[in-house]
């Protein structure tokens, strides 16, 4: 390489965005792409990539492990649910976990897993510890799909300040030749097909330095078997779990409940609204009462069909408003929600007033004639 050149781009060679986030970039793309419920990082560090998985719609357990202890508890709180987690329960559920461990270790915690990621994890293992994570990762975990990156120490020239390897903490920084023979012998081994790509583009006429952070994607060439995952896996925990999240989720009974009482209380109350003006409008005349008028705003207009087409007539009836059941289990959200009318009326029993066969909800409006 041509000193003066290579002098020349050390002074410029800034990536956009950084390489940590294209890195992360990569993996969120392999996610939206394969589809994993279950993902593990290893080597997950500060969580930050976990942070940004955790909204993967797809993913229903995240796992995290690091050797250092306090750099994943620093930021774990993040990874917490928040307010509005418990305000709106998702219709997935999700459960974050992370532990304290090494990669040279079989744990139980680290089976079942789809996707497992190693992002810049395995150049800061030492020799003895290399040796043995082909066999906790590609033997013992058996995931689907494995995604190693490691620094191309080919591309070390162009960056800025680096003399033997970019961090203190590296054991080695293999360049593309390395890394490509270390894969492809591990993927040999443990049936994976293995494909090389990478972030960090290198500048025009430098191509040959490859990528700056070279990436390895593993896919298990045969599904596992349920026997064979169970027998030759020991069971004996080594791992410490120093962080559990359990997110609230629509699949749990509690969450739905309270999400479908919301829901059809807020409907109901809608309706009752409606209802009331055109009550008020029209007072007692048994010709014109609770006819819904055509209406510029669409929540009238689907009332106004329901009304007309399949008789699911709201009524008021002295101090009581009378909304049907049937009504309320046709409003997509709520119809959604409960999936079946059955489920509907499980749900609600004895959290809301009903009229006395069940049919209906019943709103009793004498203090709000009273205030009026
Ligand atoms: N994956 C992170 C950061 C990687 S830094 C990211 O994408 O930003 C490497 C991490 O590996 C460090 O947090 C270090 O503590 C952890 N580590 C080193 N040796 C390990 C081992 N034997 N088992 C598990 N984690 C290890």
């Amino acid at each position: 390489m041509d000193k003066n050149f290579q002098e020349e781009f050390t002074q410029i060679i800034k990536f956009k965005p950084p390489l940590y986030k294209q890195r992360h970039q990569f993996v969120k793309d392999l996610v939206e792409k394969y589809k994993p419920k279950k993902v593990a990082d290893l080597g997950c560090a500060d969580c930050s990539l976990l942070r940004m998985l955790k909204f993967c719609s797809c993913i229903e357990v995240l796992a995290g492990l690091d050797i250092c202890a306090n750099v994943m508890k620093e930021k774990m709180h993040t990874l917490s649910p928040l307010p509005l987690d418990y305000l709106q329960p998702s219709e997935r559920s999700l459960t974050v976990t992370l532990h304290h461990g090494s990669v040279a270790h079989k744990d139980p915690c680290m089976l079942g897993f789809d996707l497992v990621t190693c992002i810049e994890l395995i150049e800061h293992l030492e020799e003895p510890e290399l040796k043995k994570f082909p066999e906790v990762v590609f033997g013992f975990m058996a995931p689907s799909i494995v995604v190693i990156s490691t620094p191309n120490s080919e591309f070390n020239p162009l960056l800025p300040g680096v003399m033997l390897y970019r961090h203190p903490d590296h054991k080695f920084e293999w360049n593309q030749a390395q890394f490509q023979s270390w894969a492809l012998e591990t993927a040999r081994c443990y049936d994976y097909s293995v494909e090389f790509t990478g972030v960090g583009h290198p500048p025009t006429g430098m191509e040959k330095a490859g990528f700056c952070t070279q990436i390895g994607v593993f896919i298990r060439k045969y599904p596992q078997t349920g026997a064979s995952v169970q027998s030759e896996k020991p069971t004996e925990a080594v791992y410490e779990t120093v962080f559990k999240a359990v997110y609230p989720s629509l699949k749990d009974e509690k969450y739905l409940q309270n999400a479908v009482i919301g829901e059809v209380i807020f409907t109901a109350q809608i309706i009752k609204h409606r209802l009331m003006s055109k009550h008020e409008e029209y007072g007692d005349d048994p010709e014109r009462k609770s006819k819904f008028q055509p209406s510029m705003d669409c929540f009238s207009d689907y009332l106004g069909k329901l009304v007309v087409e399949k008789n699911m007539e709201p009524f008021v009836s002295g101090n009581e408003v009378y909304i049907p059941l049937a009504t309320i289990f046709s409003f997509p959200k709520v119809n959604r929600l409960c999936g079946t009318f059955e489920k509907l009326c499980k749900l609600i029993a004895g959290k809301v007033t009903l009229s006395s066969d069940g049919s209906a909800i019943m709103f009793n409006i004498e203090h709000e004639n009273e205030e009026n």
